[in-house]
């Protein structure tokens, strides 16, 4: 029978982005198929939606390939926090790459339209401030986040080569630093670090001297800003820059965190891990132009809902 629903699959589904798009394209009425291999992700992330007739699970290694029958593709499958994409750095390499070069293969063999979650770590430590989408970057290929970082920027190259050789209809994003509810609570990212420490009264552990900064963006603003782009204009594949452009020094957010929680944490401070960039703030103008997309949340109402979900 001819199916009347738009087919959609998510690769990295049960992560924390990867959910958070599951729930807005189930509501949306889409017939969403969550592709995971539960690395970092979890069945508790998605658990709610398996219930709906509208969605599907599929346990898969994306470094496989599959075959299913689509209209659009998001992927997601990575891990993204530097703990995890370093607890075995040859696979993380493999899951972009192995996963790219998968995902635009059946892309291109189904006609599927397909978005690529790339990340501002493209643009390593920058010598350019704030990153706009034309700055190439300032990779190292050989350190502890080249296996993240080169895999992305590899996929992106298979993005546009399967978009040049074969027609492939892409699009491709460069986000920056995502904080929200169903963040892994020990992913050793900064917002769910500082947040679970301080509602625990325990040390909140600033890197280095915490004068590097970051911009945060909130789940639900990301999400909005993946679906616009990968219902854009076809003319328009990216790369482009998502992200929130207000910027903080890690320090900052230490103290900002303590003020919401009312915690009775102490600042102490620990060794900053190698390469890690000491700023990063995205230039969101080409997503306005394009796409009419900008951020709408500020950090203290995203830290607020997120406070209360590790509360909970
Ligand atoms: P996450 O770790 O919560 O989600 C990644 C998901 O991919 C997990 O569910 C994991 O189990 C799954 N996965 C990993 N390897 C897989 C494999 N080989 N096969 C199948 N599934 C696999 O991370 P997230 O924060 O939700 O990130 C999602 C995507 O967005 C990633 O590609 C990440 O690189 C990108 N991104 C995220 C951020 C951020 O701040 N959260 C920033 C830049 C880019
Ligand atoms: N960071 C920190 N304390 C922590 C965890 C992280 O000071 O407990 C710093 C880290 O060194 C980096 C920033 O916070 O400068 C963001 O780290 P995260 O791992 O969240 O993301 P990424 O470095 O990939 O942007």
């Amino acid at each position: 029978m001819e199916h009347v629903r738009k087919r959609i699959l998510v690769t990295g589904g049960a992560g924390f982005l990867g959910s958070h798009l599951c729930d807005r394209l189930v509501i949306e009425g889409y017939d969403v198929l969550c592709l995971d291999n539960f690395f970092t992700g979890s069945k508790e992330n998605i658990a709610h939606l398996l219930s709906k007739t509208n969605f599907e699970l599929v346990r898969h290694d994306l470094v496989e390939p599959i075959l299913l029958e689509v209209d659009e593709i998001y992927n997601l499958a990575c891990p993204a926090s530097p703990i995890h994409y370093q607890y075995n750095p040859v696979k993380t390499t493999k899951t972009s790459v192995m996963g790219a070069i998968n995902m635009l293969g059946l892309a291109k063999r189904v006609k599927a339209k397909i978005l690529q979650a790339s990340t501002s770590e493209v643009y390593g430590d920058p010598m350019v401030h704030p990153q706009k989408e034309s700055y190439w970057g300032n990779v190292n290929t050989i350190g502890p986040r080249s296996c993240y970082d080169e895999g992305k920027r590899c996929a992106e190259t298979l993005f546009f080569d399967y978009h040049r050789q074969s027609g492939v209809n892409i699009r491709v994003v460069r986000i920056f630093n995502t904080y929200g509810p169903r963040m892994h609570p020990n992913d050793g990212r900064v917002v769910s670090n500082f947040v679970v420490q301080a509602l625990s009264n325990r040390d909140i552990t600033v890197y280095g001297d915490g004068s590097q900064t970051r911009s945060f963006c909130y789940v639900d603003d990301l999400i909005e800003g993946l679906i616009c782009m990968m219902d854009g204009p076809d003319d328009f594949v990216g790369p482009v820059n998502l992200g929130n452009p207000s910027e903080f020094s890690m320090l900052e957010l230490a103290e900002i965190t303590i003020k919401m929680t009312g915690s009775r944490s102490k600042i102490v401070f620990e060794s900053l891990p190698q390469d890690d960039p000491l700023q990063r703030k995205p230039d969101i103008a080409l997503a306005k132009e394009r796409l009419g997309w900008e951020t709408k949340i500020k950090l203290e109402e995203g830290l607020m809902k997120t406070i209360e979900y590790f509360k909970g």
